[in-house]
C-alpha cells in the first residue's frame, strides 16, 4: 500500500514527506481504514510496528471532524499508555501531524506535583490528553475533576493495554472507560490478549474490528 491510495488529509501526507515515511506500515494500512470509517479496533501489534500513527492518524481526522460541532471544552481525544516513558513517546510522535493542523496534546503522568497538570488543563485548548491511568484517576478526583471534562471525548485509544492490565491497572481503566460517553470510538492496542482484557473489551467495545500484525 502507498500513503496516495489511502486519501490522507494535505497536512498529514506534508508531515510524512517531511520525516520521508515512504510508506504506510502493515498495521497503518489495515488500520487506518478500518479507524477512519468509525468502527472500534482491536490492534495486535508491538512497538516498533508503527501502531502509534495508526491510531494517530485517523485522530487527526476525528478532532478536524468533531471540532467545529462541539463548542465546549475539553479533549476530544484520550490516549491512555501504562509508563511516563511511552506516553512521552506516544506525545513525540503525534506532536508533528498534530501542529501541522493546529490542534494541541497535552501530557500527563505520575511523578510531577498534580498541580502541573491541573495548571496545563486549565489553560485549555487541549484537543488531545494522553495520561497514564493512575494520575489520570487522580485529575478525575481532585478538585480539577470540575476542570477536565470528559463531555466531549468521543475517541479513546488504550495503548500497550496488556501493560496497563499487567500493572494492575485494570480499575482505573475500567472507571475512566465508565466516565467516556458511550458514543464514543473505541480503539486498543495490545502485544497480547489475555482473558480479563478479552472481558472488559467485550463489554466496554462496539463489535470491534480485530486487525493482528
Ligand atoms: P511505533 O510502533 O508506533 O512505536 O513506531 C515505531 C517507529 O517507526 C517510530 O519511530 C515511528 O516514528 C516510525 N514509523 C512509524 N510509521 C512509519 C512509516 N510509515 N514509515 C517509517 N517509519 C515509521
Amino acid at each position: 500500500t502507498k500513503w496516495a491510495q489511502m486519501g490522507l488529509l494535505q497536512p498529514t501526507m506534508a508531515v510524512f514527506n517531511e520525516l520521508r515515511y515512504e510508506k504506510p506500515t502493515a498495521i497503518q494500512a489495515q488500520a487506518v481504514p478500518i479507524v477512519e470509517s468509525g468502527m472500534d479496533m482491536i490492534g495486535i501489534a508491538k512497538t516498533g510496528s508503527g501502531k502509534t500513527l495508526a491510531f494517530g492518524i485517523p485522530m487527526v481526522r476525528h478532532i478536524l471532524d468533531q471540532r467545529a460541532l462541539k463548542s465546549s471544552d475539553g479533549p476530544i481525544v484520550l490516549i491512555l499508555a501504562p509508563t511516563r516513558e511511552l506516553s512521552l513517546q506516544i506525545v513525540n510522535e503525534l506532536k508533528p501531524f498534530l501542529k501541522a493542523s493546529n490542534l494541541k496534546i497535552g501530557c500527563a503522568y505520575g511523578g510531577p506535583p498534580i498541580s502541573e497538570h491541573i495548571a496545563m488543563i486549565k489553560r485549555g485548548g487541549l484537543h488531545v490528553l494522553c495520561a497514564t491511568p493512575g494520575r489520570l484517576i487522580d485529575l478525575m478526583q481532585s478538585n480539577s475533576g470540575r476542570v477536565l471534562s470528559f463531555r466531549r471525548i468521543t475517541y479513546v485509544v488504550l495503548d500497550e493495554a496488556d501493560r496497563m492490565f499487567d500493572m494492575g491497572f485494570e480499575p482505573q481503566v475500567l472507571k475512566v472507560l465508565d466516565n467516556i460517553r458511550p458514543d464514543r470510538q473505541a480503539i486498543l492496542f495490545s502485544a497480547t490478549m489475555p482473558k480479563n482484557m478479552a472481558a472488559v473489551v467485550r463489554k466496554h467495545f462496539h463489535h470491534p474490528v480485530e486487525v493482528l500484525i
